[in-house]
């Protein structure tokens, strides 16, 4: 039997989305539930797996049940396709297993061409009537020839403005009848320039054409970012929804809106959204008009929007989240176009989860689950210095669109706005409104301003998305994008001009406000609170210096998993004394050197363990190549040669010999202790003094240090380095009388050492996988180049994501389990963990969970969200 590629909304559920996708099983679900939904059919996402696998083609198979369920559809709404009584007009909109807002395709006002718009007409003889139809065809054919058949937008607006300039007119609603018609006319014409063949007048070749181009919108430059962004695979496809048009844009007693049941922003409990009277729901996301408030709609429209009140009540009770819906009215009868969870600030999150938790919705175990961890990083993120803030005047106000503060220099387009990022600069992106083109620059700018557009434009749900600070529809300002400059309350900005926003209260300041860390409260311990609960998985922290150790134990990291040493040998006055120790000939010479060295790194080793207050501290020995240490400019080379007292070409000598043609591959890590043991030997005593010293002073904490020996591959060379650690750390424990145990491990990042686990693990205490280097060891891609050509491996779909943030569990992990599972049975007490980049990455730190290891350590702003990713992934596996 041939496979089921269509399913009308009565025939599927809430349950089928993976093949339905959202939008698809969303509207099955309110149609099941009785809500008022026009009645079409779901393409399936296998049908868009299809179209991929057949080489871009929609096979006879798959067209021949979408005309069978065209059909279905026409006798369901008694209206026929390109009938000249009673035509059928369709939607055809994309709609993904997980929702991607704005990065996919829809054309509305299908099957429309001259003969349907004239019977149309001809059927009533009221003047708007007629004004709508030509309004309904200029759209059709205007999105059809962008979204289809890619001619750009800018020509056919061009067309428009030039017609409201001769009509003297400002808005698009103010044209008239004719006007449109001539527009439509103009349109077509603009087409057939374009494109050298006629606009296709066929409603069916138009649906063939408008669902090919949405399963294309599948892969377009923008969606491939999303999915990338959002961790969504790209072999999950799209499904693409038909659905019979109803009008918003039809007259004065109908109109269009979208609205969130919840405030997406704060989380409050209260409907928030917007109404665009004789409208189509395009109006309302691209900005174009601003819209009325929801409530309003009270006042305009009461019986719809009493009956959407009720749908509003209706769809939470159902669903137990805040949902997002799109709603049309056509003659003050309400339609339900879409719904979903909506998508939502960090802070709605926790808000809107709390709620739900305490009005019986849902249990703490779901709360848990349904906040995505990334979008906690906008509670972490920077707001304006309060101080500053106070003393600085607003020029104008926008729409708080995405919380957050940001400051930079204005641009005015998103390839400026990445280039210029790309310089190292601070840029705030300026436009009149954006669109889905705009998604990289967005991503590059601080923060984004926009002209025109309420809270559910695109600017502001991308934002929100994104976690970048929003103000949306500040439409005090005046823009001339050609020229990049603006105007805002007699003040004007040319590109680079310093310039603030604040995207929770929408205020707009000239000038550069400084920003301070964000402080989080409220609902966030709460949240985080339950995640620790379930969790298994310990949290620890990345950090080298003790501000960052007591931001990240505030955050709630349960010790430190890595502290890279040879950062704390930067600072001018150590720096000397290390550039004398690698000058140095003899080994007593550098043992001088390293004695001068010792007390900071003490020093900074007891701050460590006071941050700490008696978490566990893993020190990792000196890791870098010796000649990251020595300088480069001709003046410091002889400042050194000064201070060393040798001649000025010795030391070049010296600094030559360090060269080496693959360092990262080159004498680092464990190879420099192997080669000059004094230095292990110092950072022994530099651990163990510093410990024996916190314990004097804080008996009751538990003071253990970890020793952890960077980039070992063979249990040979552990033994040896630890043999040296051991010697002298239990010589400084004799010497000072105390009692002291201390643990040495090794960091686990070349694939050899994976491959001989049973081996190393009989020398080491622990295990942690320094996934940056095994990642980049085990693909052979430089953790430092490979962001050059990682690009042509996403457009080419050889990878999906870059495998240094997202763990490669396939390659990498798989080395990372077989290392667990040889180590563990050869010493049971073997504790495991991670310090890659990958351990603050939420699927990284799922598979963690699932391979078995003990903690995953991140950057301190990281370790709320491992922290919920780790409860998260025990949460699924109790379900
Ligand atoms: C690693 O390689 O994953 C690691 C944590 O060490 P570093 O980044 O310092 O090389
Ligand atoms: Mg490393």
């Amino acid at each position: 039997m041939a496979k089921k590629w269509t399913y009308l909304f009565k025939e599927g559920n809430a349950g089928m989305r993976e093949l339905l996708g959202g939008k698809g099983a969303n509207l099955a679900e309110m149609t099941n539930i009785g809500l008022p939904v026009p009645q079409g059919f779901t393409i399936t996402t296998e049908a868009c797996t299809q179209y991929y696998e057949d080489g871009r083609k929609i096979n006879d198979e798959i067209m021949g049940q979408v005309m069978e369920y065209v059909a279905k559809m026409e006798e369901i709404n008694g209206k026929k396709f390109g009938d000249l009584k009673n035509p059928l007009l369709v939607s055809v909109r994309s709609g993904a297993r997980a929702s991607m807002p704005g990065m996919m395709d829809t054309i509305l006002n299908l099957g429309l061409n001259d003969e349907v718009v004239k019977a149309m007409i001809a059927g009533n003889p009221d003047p708007k009537f007629e004004r709508f139809v030509y309004d309904s065809y200029r759209r059709f054919i205007q999105m059809f020839s962008d979204v289809v058949m890619e001619v750009g937008k800018k020509y056919f607006e061009a067309l428009i403005d030039e017609m409201k300039e001769r009509k003297g007119v400002t808005f698009d609603i103010e044209l008239t009848a004719a006007d449109l018609k001539e527009l439509a006319e103009e349109f077509k014409a603009e087409y057939k320039k374009q494109l050298g063949e006629d606009f296709p007048s066929d409603p069916v070749t138009q649906l063939k054409l408008a669902i090919e181009a949405v399963f294309r919108s599948w892969d377009n430059p923008r969606a491939n970012v999303y999915r990338r962004d959002n961790d969504i695979p790209y072999s999950w496809g799209t499904a693409v929804n038909v659905m019979p048009m109803v009008f918003g844009n039809l007259n004065d007693d109908s109109g269009t809106g979208v609205a969130f049941t919840r405030d997406p922003a704060t989380g409050e409990n209260k409907l928030m959204g917007e109404f665009l009277k004789n409208a189509q729901g395009e109006d309302v996301v691209a900005g174009v008009r601003t819209p009325m408030p929801i409530s309003q709609m009270e006042q305009e429209f009461p019986e719809a929007y009493a009956d959407f009140v009720k749908v509003c009540e209706i769809l939470e009770n159902h669903y137990h989240d805040m949902q997002d819906m799109e709603f049309t009215v056509e003659n003050r009868k309400l339609y339900m176009l879409q719904c979903r969870n909506g998508k939502r600030t960090a802070q709605a999150a926790l808000k809107i989860a709390c709620d739900l938790v305490d009005e019986g919705h849902k249990t703490e175990a779901e709360a848990v689950a349904m906040i995505e961890p990334r979008n906690l990083d906008t509670l972490l993120h920077p707001q304006f210095d309060q101080k500053a803030l106070k003393a600085a005047t607003p020029l104008g106000k926008g729409l708080g669109a995405s919380p957050g503060a940001a400051c930079g220099q204005v641009v005015f387009t998103a390839a400026d706005a990445e280039a210029w990022k790309a310089q190292g600069k601070k840029v705030v992106l300026v436009r009149l409104e954006t669109s889905p083109e705009d998604i990289t620059g967005m991503k590059a700018a601080q923060g984004i301003l926009t002209v025109r557009g309420g809270m559910t434009s695109h600017a502001a749900v991308v934002a929100r998305g994104m976690g970048t600070c929003c103000v949306s529809g500040c439409s005090a300002i005046t823009m001339d994008e050609e020229n990049k400059v603006f105007t805002l309350a007699g003040e004007t900005f040319r590109e680079g001009d310093p310039i603030s926003i604040d995207g929770t209260t929408g205020n707009i300041y000239k000038g550069i406000i400084p920003t301070v860390d964000a402080s989080i409260a409220g609902e966030f311990g709460r949240i985080m609170g339950w995640a620790d609960k379930f969790r298994r998985l310990k949290v620890r922290t990345n950090a080298d210096t003790p501000r960052d150790a007591k931001k990240a134990r505030e955050l709630g990291a349960e010790g430190i998993g890595l502290c890279r040493t040879e950062h704390m040998f930067f600072e001018a006055d150590r720096i000397a004394a290390f550039r004398e120790m690698i000058c140095a000939d003899t080994a007593e010479e550098r043992e001088v050197a390293l004695a001068k060295i010792l007390p900071y790194q003490q020093g900074d080793f007891e701050q460590l363990y006071e941050a700490l207050e008696g978490c566990p501290v893993c020190i990792r020995f000196l890791d870098p190549p010796l000649h990251e240490f020595v300088p480069t400019e001709e003046a410091d080379i002889e400042l050194l040669a000064k201070a060393q007292n040798k001649p000025v070409e010795d030391i070049k000598a010296l600094i030559a010999s360090l060269h080496e043609f693959n360092p990262m591959m080159g004498h680092r890590g464990c190879r420099l202790a192997v080669t000059y043991p004094e230095i292990a030997k110092m950072q022994t005593r530099a651990v163990i003094r510093a410990a024996i010293n916190t314990m004097k002073k804080h008996p009751d904490w538990n003071v253990r240090p970890e020793i952890m020996i960077p980039l070992t591959c063979d249990v040979k060379e552990l033994k040896f380095v630890k043999k040296v650690v051991v010697e002298t750390a239990d010589e400084e424990i004799k010497a000072a009388g105390a009692e002291m145990e201390y643990e040495v491990g090794t960091m686990v990042e070349i694939p050899r050492a994976c491959l001989t686990a049973d081996e190393i693990a009989k020398e080491a205490d622990f295990f942690c996988f320094g996934t940056n280097d095994l990642t980049q060891m085990t693909f052979g891609f430089s953790r430092d180049d490979s962001g050059k050509f990682l690009k042509d491996y996403y457009d080419k779909k050889i990878f999906e994501s870059d495998p240094f943030a997202r763990l490669d569990q396939d390659g990498v992990g798989k080395l990372m389990k077989m290392a667990v599972t040889l180590g563990r049975p050869v010493n049971p007490k073997l504790h495991v963990g991670i310090c890659g980049e990958h351990g603050g990455d939420p699927t990284s730190v799922e598979f963690c969970h699932k391979i078995g290891l003990d903690y995953v350590s991140c950057s301190p702003f990281r370790v709320p969200i491992a922290r919920l990713a780790a409860a998260q992934a025990a949460i699924k596996e109790m379900k």
